[in-house]
């Protein structure tokens, strides 16, 4: 009866709350896949991971839903009010988006992911690409299939279907042209630093850290950073992630390992970027609308990436965060000071790992995935020869042999999940950040005093208020 009342932009939002309250169920069960379910747990979840799915996009395509926004679309009043037409303009794309996909390829695709991911993961561990092959064959199968449903857009690839989920307008052909230009000076930059012969002391990353030392490090960081435990958390998973449940609750993991505190450490402060993005979309009022979700991955992964690599490998913070670490370890760094810290953390060499790569090379590991995943969904490159690509390319591109697949083509679990497309989002994100970075130094000329005294609240106000308040307003 209560519905009776209510205009039909205010059944369409009710109704939008609903269905992201049902896919926050999706996430919980992902989060959990990652961090806790015992081994044996992986068909169940599949299961329930494309139940729980098909019933989100059930309501996501809900004719009703199209009614109450074509009514919206007739409204003069909501056109005139900024906010609600930006938020009505995103739900109509997602709407008509959706609607093009049967649900049918919507539960294929959960349930096939959520298998391929477990395979995955012990394929990697024990470096067998032949038991991952056949999931993969699958993912691209069922890939091309949503990209067909999509139907490609025009003087386009199919490829460009799929990025549109991740960066929506964004079309290979723009990358294409971004990536070559960053591309045709990274290459030499890259060769310069590794001419010079100056090779900056890792020494106080290969110390031996305690794992319950390095948590408490990773906690504290995040904390000053902003990042609000009341309504979030810090786990352990073997690929570090965020997941952005919902109001109050935002999910963060990393990982450990002895010897390399400030690679966990960078990992932490990557996924509290991102956790301080979902914390700071206004999901309070609007959850479920455009207005409280991220304007596109590329624009997540700059929050992500920022907070890594501008303040995380700049001088300022270390001079913070060497104090911090030196109360939680112990004084084991007291030998160091804040410049050893920086460039440790700042030395540039090929590796065969992307999350482990160095600002200068890590664009180059994203270039060589989004040239071979197009390949491959065009057909004009087999998945069994995928590793082969692979190893020539890093030979090409890193002057690194590739020993084991483990460290080549499976070693990241983007393909696992079906994220075909997701890959150019980084190193978009890379320059987004760049260009953020640029603008925000110029609002705050004392910044890097702040974080000398760990300070990062004006910087975190800069990002609410220009980045993470807007969430999907503008296109
Ligand atoms: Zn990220």
């Amino acid at each position: 009866m209560q519905h009776e009342s209510k205009t039909p932009y205010e059944k369409l939002t009710l109704a939008l709350r609903e269905a992201a309250t049902l896919d926050s169920v999706v996430g919980l069960l992902s989060w959990d896949q990652e961090t806790l379910m015992p081994p044996r747990g992986g068909a169940l979840r599949a299961e329930q991971i494309a139940s729980v799915s098909t019933l989100v996009h059930e309501r996501r395509t809900d004719p009703q839903l199209g009614d109450w926004i074509a009514q919206s679309e007739d409204d003069p009043t909501l056109r005139d009010d900024p906010t609600r037409a930006a938020n009505l303009r995103e739900i109509r794309r997602q709407y008509d988006r959706a609607t093009l996909l049967p649900g049918s390829l919507v539960r294929e695709l959960a349930e096939t992911t959520s298998l391929a991911v477990q395979v995955w993961r012990e394929a990697r561990a024990a470096s067998d690409f032949g038991a991952f092959a056949p999931w993969l064959e699958r993912i691209l199968r069922l890939s091309r299939s949503k990209a067909a449903c999509y139907g490609t857009p025009a003087g386009g690839e199919l490829y460009d279907a799929l990025l549109e989920e991740y960066e929506p307008e964004m079309r290979v052909a723009e990358i294409e042209r971004i990536f070559a230009g960053l591309r045709a000076r990274l290459t030499p930059l890259v060769a310069e630093l590794l001419d010079s012969g100056r090779r900056p002391n890792d020494a106080p990353n290969r110390l031996r850290v305690p794992v319950e030392q390095q948590q408490e490090l990773n906690r504290r960081v995040a904390e000053r950073i902003g990042f609000d435990f009341r309504g979030g958390r810090l786990d352990v998973s073997a690929h570090p992630f965020c997941q952005g449940l919902g109001p109050g609750d935002t999910r963060l993991t990393t990982r450990y390992q002895e010897d390399s505190f400030a690679d966990s450490l960078s990992s932490t402060l990557h996924e509290a970027g991102h956790g301080l993005y979902e914390q700071g979309l206004p999901k309070e009022d609007a959850f479920g609308q455009p207005l409280a979700e991220s304007a596109s991955f590329g624009i997540h992964e700059s929050q992500s990436r920022l907070w890594e690599n501008m303040v995380g490998r700049s001088r300022p913070f270390w001079e913070w965060a060497l104090l911090e670490a030196n109360q939680v370890f112990g004084g084991l760094l007291e030998g160091y000071d804040a410049d050893a810290l920086y460039r440790a953390v700042n030395r540039v060499e090929p590796s065969l790992i992307r999350v482990d790569a160095d600002e200068a090379t890590y664009n180059l590991h994203i270039m060589l995935r989004f040239d071979l995943e197009r390949a491959m969904l065009r057909g004009d490159l087999s998945v069994a020869e995928l590793p082969a690509a692979w190893h020539a390319r890093v030979l090409e591109d890193l002057g690194l042999e590739v020993p084991d697949d483990r460290r080549g083509a499976l070693q990241d679990i983007h393909w696992a999940i079906g994220g075909i497309g997701y890959f150019p989002t980084y190193t978009l994100g890379n320059l987004y950040a760049a260009q953020l970075w640029s603008a925000l130094r110029g609002d705050l000329p004392d910044l890097d005093e702040r974080m000398r005294g760990g300070d990062f609240s004006a910087l975190l106000g800069w990002l609410r208020a220009n980045v993470h308040a807007k969430g999907h307003r503008y296109p």
